[in-house]
């Protein structure tokens, strides 16, 4: 569905990916892993069309993304949630949640307005709060909400865990796996390594800007290095 061929990117002369390669198969969840500066952040947004590709290819079913504005990339169904909770937080659950809802989707608003609610019943009860009164853990499903709203073929979740306690990171991955079940392909970008192999089908990690460790999640997390470097075993 997803296909990267030997992506370069990064800003002015610094570059920060080196020839990046990832599929990421119809309904399958593809954890993408790294520490701090690792290139997480620069490699969705070379693929959501806010960072130029200076070299490789980027696909979405076949046809070439890599150079269209993220509106047409957000379009095409490949939807992305970024991290830190970008919502609007003088605007109200409802209100965020219209904003989700592009050209493509904006017939069936209602439809998926039912199905984020039934996902989040939080929101449901919360509808006409302000978005930033919200507790990060229920802005954190805004986010998500309002990517559903634009119903995504491809999902980008940005560090959906970042800033949550324990027990919110524990739903959240929950949730994560719900999506995934519900046939969802899913790109998870995470520093929480241990809990995101728990529920992805693959993985990758990227280090210094290329993948140092790709495979299926069992092989990445029966890797000696990566138990040393990322599980502290
Ligand atoms: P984090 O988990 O800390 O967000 P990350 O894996 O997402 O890290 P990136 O944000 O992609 O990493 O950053 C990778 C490298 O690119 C870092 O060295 C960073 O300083 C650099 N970088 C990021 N954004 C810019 C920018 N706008 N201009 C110049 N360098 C940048």
């Amino acid at each position: 569905m997803l296909e990267i061929r030997g992506l370069e990117a990064g800003y002015g002369p610094a570059i920060v990916l080196r020839g990046v390669d990832l599929s990421v198969p119809a309904g399958r969840l593809v954890a993408v892993l790294g520490a701090n500066g690792a290139g997480k952040t620069t490699l969705n947004m070379a693929i959501s069309g806010l960072v130029k590709p200076r070299a490789g290819s980027i696909t979405f079913d076949g046809r070439r993304i890599d150079g269209l504005a993220p509106p047409a990339i957000a379009e095409a169904g490949l939807v992305h949630v970024p991290e830190g909770r970008k919502i609007f937080p003088n605007l109200s659950v409802r209100e965020n949640l219209d904003l989700g809802a592009y050209r493509r989707a904006r017939g069936n608003k209602a439809r998926n307005l039912e199905r984020v609610f039934a996902t989040f019943p939080r929101l449901k009860e919360r509808v006409r709060q302000m978005a930033g009164t919200l507790s990060g853990g229920e802005q954190q499903m805004l986010a998500i909400g309002r990517g559903m709203m634009a119903e995504p073929r491809l999902l980008i979740l940005d560090e959906p865990s970042l800033g949550l306690s324990p027990l919110l990171v524990e739903e959240m991955f929950a949730l994560i796996r719900r999506l995934h079940a519900d046939g969802l392909a899913i790109m998870l970008v995470e520093q929480n390594v241990a809990q995101s192999l728990e529920v992805a089908d693959d993985a990758h990690v990227l280090e210094n800007g290329a993948f140092a460790l790709s495979g299926t999640a069992a092989d990445v997390r029966a890797d000696p290095h990566l138990q040393r470097a990322y599980l502290g075993l």
